[in-house]
């Protein structure tokens, strides 16, 4: 199983993440970052383990990041 781990006070709410896999990310109303969902918290990121056929976009999406903030481990 693959770990997705999001950075979020880094997030600068660009929408990429979102749009590229939108089952695992929304937009937030309240702060217009992005959130990583039924990710859990751990200090200042979110984590959240994915499914293997989610393995090969969430990689791509960590790439199209502008600032970074995804890893996948
Ligand atoms: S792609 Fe990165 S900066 Fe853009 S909304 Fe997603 S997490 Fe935030």
């Amino acid at each position: 199983m693959s770990k997705l781990i999001h950075y979020r006070d880094k997030c600068i709410g660009c929408g990429i993440c979102y749009e590229m896999q939108q089952d695992l990310w929304r937009m937030s109303k309240r702060d217009g970052k992005a959130t990583l969902i039924k990710a859990e918290k751990k200090n200042k990121t979110f984590v959240l383990e994915i499914k293997e056929w989610d393995k090969a976009l969430a990689a791509e999406v960590a790439v199209a990041c502008p600032v970074k903030i995804i890893k996948l481990s």
